[in-house]
């Protein structure tokens, strides 16, 4: 299978003043495209047995090097993308609320470790909420790294590559990661991969 630069679930001005169009412009368009283009490249010699992106991430990862990164990070852009919405943000709704609260003790103190996991990753990745076995955790992971890979399921991921939020915040990552947790996360999605 080859990978397909996703369309944004939303208009490319839809999250301003938060993320602003020319920080998508240059993130779908130019660095998540970069990927598409490289990891078909690499694809095209590679030879995997997948029929879904998920199995394709297990199945790079085997391999690791440039293969793993170009496809880890389509996948990890693709869930990103659909992490935002231009109505999201704030208290979280739906069956995940209550989840959230059972498992981190209250919505702040999600927030307070999702946040810390963005700060605690050392240069370029992601910080993602995912399910280990049922339970609702915060992890962070370097580079094209994903809790997919160490089954784990993905629920939410903000992305903490400086491309990200260089544009729109230089080099305040906390004031982003704040503003995704106040202004863009999208609940509907969560809640979403959380009864999947
Ligand atoms: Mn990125």
């Amino acid at each position: 299978m080859s990978l397909q630069l996703p369309e944004l679930p939303f208009a490319k001005d839809a999250l301003e003043p938060h993320m602003s169009a020319n920080t998508l412009d240059f993130h779908h368009g130019k660095h998540h495209n970069a990927y598409v283009g490289k990891g078909n490249e690499l694809l095209a010699d590679a030879n995997l047995d997948a029929t879904n992106l998920e199995d394709l991430v297990k199945e790079s990862a085997k391999i690791g090097g440039a293969l793993f990164n170009n496809v880890g990070q389509h996948y990890n852009h693709s869930f990103f993308w659909n992490s935002l919405s231009p109505n999201g943000g704030g208290a979280a709704t739906g069956d995940i609320a209550a989840k959230i609260d059972a498992d981190f003790g209250s919505f702040d103190n999600f927030k307070s470790e999702f946040v810390a996991g963005g700060m605690g990753q050392f240069g370029s990745g992601w910080v993602w909420l995912v399910s280990d076995g049922g339970t609702l955790k915060i992890v962070k992971s370097a580079n094209a790294e994903t809790p997919l890979t160490d089954g784990m399921k993905p629920i939410l991921v903000c992305d903490v590559w400086e491309h990200a939020y260089y544009l729109d915040f230089q080099n305040r990552r906390p004031d982003f990661l704040a503003s995704f947790l106040d202004n863009l996360v999208n609940w509907d999605f969560a809640n979403a991969n959380l009864s999947d």
